[in-house]
């Protein structure tokens, strides 16, 4: 079928089951265009939770899905591809922070949403890059903090919190593997860009860096932004998104390396075929579903 057949029968299938599609701002540029609601994290988990589907149709990653059964039971979750999966979500397993915790028993556990349900279940309160600092700042009791997985986003809000906060040492392949000398090309060729990263960049990069922001950040920061030309430091489909949404302003990606390879396996054939087969589905048992509940519930409760 060609994109514009595919497209026809997608949406036929659509109003068929009662879905709706939620797409991450990553996803390849035919896929954000199926989207009923496009966005980051935080966007697509709130979305999730209000909507009132009987199908949500998840184009993004594992635990993006997984947060969307969390908060909505009643409803079917599809991840058209079984096998995105987030390499961030993956560098702690449930052992390991219990570990963490057993060694700071005073602390209080943030977890970023790139984390297994298994893991959101044993946190206190989640956290997006979008409301991090926020969340951190909201809890009462304990003067320290996990924070875990992702060490970049970890050491950037231990720079704006007192709070003290321990770190755990994983990555987001796509943005640790950019290099400063990458940035410093891009800055150098473009000098009016205004740079926009992601926190997901490691500390070197951010102290380049004009704004940083989540991918929903970006978005309102150049529809807002008097400036022309943008150095867009995060996935290289987050420019397609804003190229489309700004036809007048141009946006460079400093290195052809920020790639995530889970979020380019969705295509339009694979949401498709989730839809025409109801696949595949993403459950999560109750004992996890409700602990990790009310670690997401009680970030939206601070975000809201
Ligand atoms: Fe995970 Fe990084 Fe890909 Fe996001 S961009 S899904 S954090 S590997």
């Amino acid at each position: 079928m060609t994109n514009v057949e595919l497209i026809k029968e997608i949406n036929r299938l659509k109003a068929e089951k009662n879905a709706i599609i939620l797409v991450h701002n990553y996803q390849r540029g035919e896929v954000q265009q199926i989207a009923d609601y496009l966005g980051d994290s935080l966007g697509l988990s709130q979305q999730a939770a209000e909507s009132d589907a009987d199908v949500i149709v998840f184009c993004g990653v594992r635990f993006m899905a997984e947060s969307a059964a969390i908060l909505a039971p009643d409803k079917t979750v599809l991840l058209p591809e079984p096998d995105a999966g987030c390499p961030l979500a993956d560098t702690i397993s449930v052992e390991e922070l219990r570990k963490l915790k057993a060694e700071y028993p005073e602390a209080v556990v943030v977890c970023y949403v790139n984390t297994t349900a298994e893991v959101k279940a044993e946190s206190d309160i989640c956290c997006t890059s979008a409301n991090a600092t926020k969340v951190v700042d909201s809890l009462n009791g304990s003067k320290k903090a996990i924070l875990i997985p992702d060490y970049n986003l970890g050491h950037y809000i231990s720079t704006k919190t007192s709070r003290e906060c321990i770190l755990w040492p994983g990555n987001c392949p796509t943005h640790h593997r950019l290099t400063i000398e990458e940035l410093i090309k891009a800055k150098h060729d473009y000098p009016q860009a205004v740079v926009l990263s992601h926190p997901e960049c490691g500390a070197d990069i951010l102290a380049l860096t004009d704004e940083i922001l989540g991918t929903g950040g970006m978005v309102k920061f150049v529809a807002q932004s008097s400036s022309k030309q943008f150095i867009i430091v995060t996935e290289q489909d987050m420019a397609t998104r804003l190229e489309r949404e700004n036809p007048d302003k141009e946006f460079i990606i400093p290195s052809r390396k920020l790639i995530c390879p889970n979020m380019k396996l969705t295509t339009l054939e694979s949401v498709y075929e989730a839809l025409l087969y109801n696949q595949y589905k993403v459950t999560v048992d109750q004992p996890i579903r409700d602990k990790a509940y009310q670690a997401l519930a009680r970030m939206l409760a601070v975000t809201n």
